[in-house]
């Protein structure tokens, strides 16, 4: 049933096997959905071939349905989502907000840490390039539901960020904005690291005449050192065998301890039923 209008999604990128991090989001997305009783939306970000891991699309599957997490609806695929982003792009391009670019990574880091928009005015290109948007938002702070307003780096949101890359791939900002767009996500749950992301996410959004979603950006798990848990940091992968024990790591993260009464692996969902009514009712709840 969704009587409010509410969705949600996990969006997670195919790229290893989910970790405790992965979890917790797919869990803080789920209990925001279920709470607002919404849809919560499963969507694989598969949009980058080089970095997918054989497997990871059936691990993500399978591993969010043995915690209990279950998606309404289709799995949405980036990678079959591509005319939808061309015409994205021939919308822009047709408002002249996008110009190709030739600079390397190499030239943008030597001219500071921002692209300082040096192939705006240019009018021939000759070696392969990707395409930037010019960005017309500086946007300076967001409206977070767990931590209120959040000053971000307007340096960073008001860059003319790449929107198809040099390879021809669609960038993430693009495709993860076209999609929410299209999916019709009233909300956008995910790890605090993406804050900056989420700010020149808005500028797109209000490129192509959309307000942004609401947004809830969820405490990240980090390794002893600090160092995020990530694929890249070889992030331990979910031992499936327990899944209660998981979802109680989880719930921990988000600042709800599950009573010791939930021991058993068969109990995947009256630890759920229990996290819903915790994360809307409970005073120590992280919103
Ligand atoms: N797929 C990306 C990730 O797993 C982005 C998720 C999002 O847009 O919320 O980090």
């Amino acid at each position: 049933m969704n009587q409010t209008g509410y969705v949600g999604r996990f969006a997670p990128s195919p790229s290893g096997p989910l970790h405790m991090g992965s979890l917790v989001t797919a869990l803080g997305s789920f209990l925001q959905a279920k709470v607002n009783n919404g849809k919560w939306l499963l969507r694989i970000d598969d949009i980058d071939p080089p970095r997918i891991q054989a497997g990871a699309i059936e691990n993500i599957q399978s591993c969010l349905t043995a915690h209990g997490l279950i998606w309404d609806g289709d799995v949405f695929f980036q990678s079959q989502n591509a005319e939808h982003y061309e015409r994205i792009i021939s919308q822009l391009n047709s408002q002249k907000l996008l110009y190709p670019c030739e600079c390397t990574r190499g030239k943008i880091k030597a001219l500071g840490e921002f692209y300082k928009g040096t192939c705006r005015e240019k009018t021939q290109v000759k070696s392969p390039y990707s395409l930037r948007l010019k960005n017309q938002f500086e946007i300076s702070q967001i409206e977070d539901r767990r931590l209120g307003t959040l000053q971000v780096n307007s340096q960073a949101t008001q860059e003319d960020f790449i929107v198809r890359r040099k390879d021809g791939l669609y960038a993430y900002h693009l495709a993860s904005v076209a999609d929410d767009i299209q999916m019709g996500i009233t909300e956008i749950v995910r790890g605090e690291d993406l804050i900056t992301a989420t700010a020149c996410q808005w500028a797109l959004f209000k490129t192509l005449g959309r307000t942004p979603p609401e947004c809830l950006h969820l405490p990240l798990v980090t390794f002893a050192d600090g160092r995020k848990f990530s694929k890249q940091n070889h992030a331990p992968g979910l031992d499936l065998s327990k899944p209660v024990k998981n979802l109680t790591d989880a719930l921990a993260y988000l600042n709800l301890t599950v009573p010791n009464s939930f021991q058993s692996n068969h109990q995947i969902d009256e630890v759920l039923s229990w996290a819903i009514h915790a994360w809307a009712d409970s005073p120590s709840n992280i919103l």
